[in-house]
């Protein structure tokens, strides 16, 4: 019988490993409250299914996570996928923000061994705790091998998805999780993995040498009367690209086109959209080309902003970085 395969966890936190204390309600606990080794412990089913080594790389609540957490975990993943004794790796990550997070992963990680990001709803300690399963299910997605090929993944749910395509769709049901554009690429029943259509290769945009650091880049919202002051106080605060969470189609408001074109004369500014699904398409519903704008394409918002800091960090220039969210 062939070895089972040999993966690692990289914990980072989230409520996947959370623990509320005795009688606590549903939102006390401390997220991140266990390691990585803890969270195996409780799974000895997980032997079954791989060969496993772990390590706590971070112990945060996604929310606390910042750019530079993302750079470290990818140095290290990068590490770990260079070594021959590693053939798959699974990252526990809280849901807040795993969107941002995934989106990193899959700009910057190397193709050929998978990378399975995972998460839950409810802390650890919860009765009817989600994680365990989910766990299991992203050991089972990182021991396979084609998987590799896609780049990372999200397995959550019953479901697996691209990392490109997720986005948190519920603030505490069970099931939270969504796709962006395309819906899951497989399903699981128990430990088996279905998958819907053959895996498809998809390459790293950035596999050069990671920045010191990512150029900071804002997110502005659009509402019903949202003042185009944000937009100049952003720039004036040293944002050195914007993206812009916009109603519908990013649909842009008259009264910001001017505040909007003088952002753009200094920094490269994102069309993208408040809705969780559907993307914002060059040229549509606006005239990106005349007002000097980038549409965020099959990005969402909080995507967009991962993707132009990793841009803008390559010292890419406005037409580069629109080829970049044109993938
Ligand atoms: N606040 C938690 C986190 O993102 C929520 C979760 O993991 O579901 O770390």
């Amino acid at each position: 019988m062939a070895a089972l395969p040999r993966i690692t966890l990289v914990a980072t936190g989230g409520t996947i490993a959370g623990l509320a204390p005795a009688g606590a309600g549903a939102f006390e606990y401390q997220a991140g409250a266990l390691a990585a080794e803890a969270l195996l412990q409780a799974l000895p089913q997980a032997g079954e299914l791989a060969r496993l080594g772990s390590e706590t790389l971070f112990s945060l609540d996604s929310k606390d996570l910042e750019p530079t957490h993302w750079l470290r975990l990818i140095a290290r993943l990068r590490d770990l996928l260079a070594q021959p004794e590693v053939d798959g790796i699974v990252v526990t990550h809280g849901t807040d923000t795993l969107e941002e997070t995934a989106c990193a992963l899959d700009l910057c990680l190397p193709r050929g061994k998978p990378v399975i990001l995972t998460a839950a709803m409810r802390p650890a300690s919860a009765p009817g705790a989600d994680g365990p399963l989910n766990l299991l299910q992203a050991i089972r997605a990182a021991a396979t091998p084609e998987l590799g090929a896609c780049g990372p993944l999200v397995a959550a749910g019953d479901r697996l998805w691209r990392a490109r395509d997720i986005g948190k769709r519920h603030t505490h049901a069970v099931d939270a999780l969504g796709a962006f554009a395309e819906g899951p690429l497989g399903l699981f029943r128990g430990t088996a993995l279905h998958l819907g259509a053959s895996p498809t290769a998809a390459a790293a945009l950035f596999s050069d040498a990671l920045p010191e650091r990512l150029p900071w880049v804002d997110i502005l919202p659009g509402y019903a009367g949202a003042a185009p002051s944000l937009i100049d106080a952003a720039v004036a605060d040293g944002a050195e690209g914007l993206v812009l969470a916009l109603a519908g189609h990013g649909s842009v408001p008259e009264r910001w086109l001017p505040a909007l074109a003088r952002a753009a004369a200094r920094v490269p500014v994102v069309r993208a959209s408040r809705i969780p699904a559907g993307g914002v398409w060059p040229q549509a519903n606006f005239d990106d080309a005349a007002h000097g704008l980038i549409a965020a394409g099959s990005r969402s918002a909080w995507q967009a902003r991962v993707l132009l800091s990793f841009g803008l960090a390559r010292g890419l220039g406005k037409d580069a970085l629109a080829g970049l969210f044109a993938t």
